[in-house]
């Protein structure tokens, strides 16, 4: 149930839709993870076009896309779709395009999961990133004693935590990388790989995406997942996060920035 919830959780699904998902696993008697196959509502649900590929996203103070007007957002150009802007008590549906949003919006939007990814850095703020660390992530969980371990280990191991907001200057100007304008003050998603840690994996050193703030192994590393990332978001940029270690790498330009 755990896993599941966080998976959902990673998707971006909201909350009170997750509980929904969890209180019908547990009426099935968990029928739905005992059985793989069995055609239960909980897996319907999940494919269904409109359950999985719709997400809710609210715009934030700081969100970069705040006092954009939907047509100037490259969303289209990504794959996704807004459908409905909910702003107070009146919803706009569909916007129109040259609708300029503002803090408080909540924006129904549709596309493929890959592209929700690759969006996330408009949404998400300075202060408060859209992807929480695992401790963060729920507050009526306690964080189990692995979660404190790998926060204790991911301290000792970078100098920083979770709470620590990276502010990185780049060494390079426009000539040597042209994205630059990418680089954002970010809070590492986790307390070391994040997807190592959902699959107890090991990793050698540790990158930081200066975009959206996830936190992802080295290629001297077993799974790669720093380089994966920037295959899966096209984020380009990203910074050691090895302690005393002070520089950042564009996978796209190929330069130490
Ligand atoms: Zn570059
Ligand atoms: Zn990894
Ligand atoms: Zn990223």
């Amino acid at each position: 149930m755990q896993i599941f919830g966080d998976v959902l959780r990673d998707y971006r699904i909201p909350a009170e839709e997750i509980e929904a998902h969890e209180e019908m696993a547990r009426k099935n008697g968990y029928s739905a993870f005992l059985d793989l196959n069995a055609d239960t509502s909980i897996f319907k649900c999940e494919t269904d076009q409109e359950c999985l590929d719709t997400r809710t996203v609210k715009v934030r103070d700081d969100a970069p896309v705040a006092g954009k007007a939907i047509a100037a957002l490259s969303l289209m150009n990504m794959g996704l779709t807004v459908r409905s802007v909910v702003r107070g008590s009146i919803v706009f549906d569909p916007p129109p395009a040259e609708m300029v949003l503002v803090p408080g919006d909540e924006l129904v939007i549709a596309g493929e999961t890959s592209s929700f990814a690759r969006s996330a850095a408009f949404f998400r703020t300075a202060s408060d990133s859209i992807i929480s660390p695992a401790i963060r992530r729920s507050p009526v969980t306690q964080p189990d004693s692995r979660d404190v371990e790998n926060a204790i280990a991911f301290k000792a191991e970078t100098g920083i935590d979770t709470e620590t907001r990276i502010d990185y200057l780049p060494k390079a100007d426009a000539a040597i990388c042209s994205h630059l304008d990418q680089i954002r003050p970010v809070y590492p998603s986790a307390s070391g790989c994040e997807e190592c840690l959902r699959t107890g994996d090991k990793w050698l050193h540790l990158r930081l995406c200066l975009s959206c703030g996830h936190v992802g192994c080295c290629d001297s590393s077993k799974n790669k997942h720093a380089t994966s990332h920037f295959h899966k978001t096209d984020h380009a940029v990203m910074r050691s996060l090895e302690a005393f270690e002070d520089w950042a790498w564009c996978f796209k330009d190929e330069e130490y920035i």
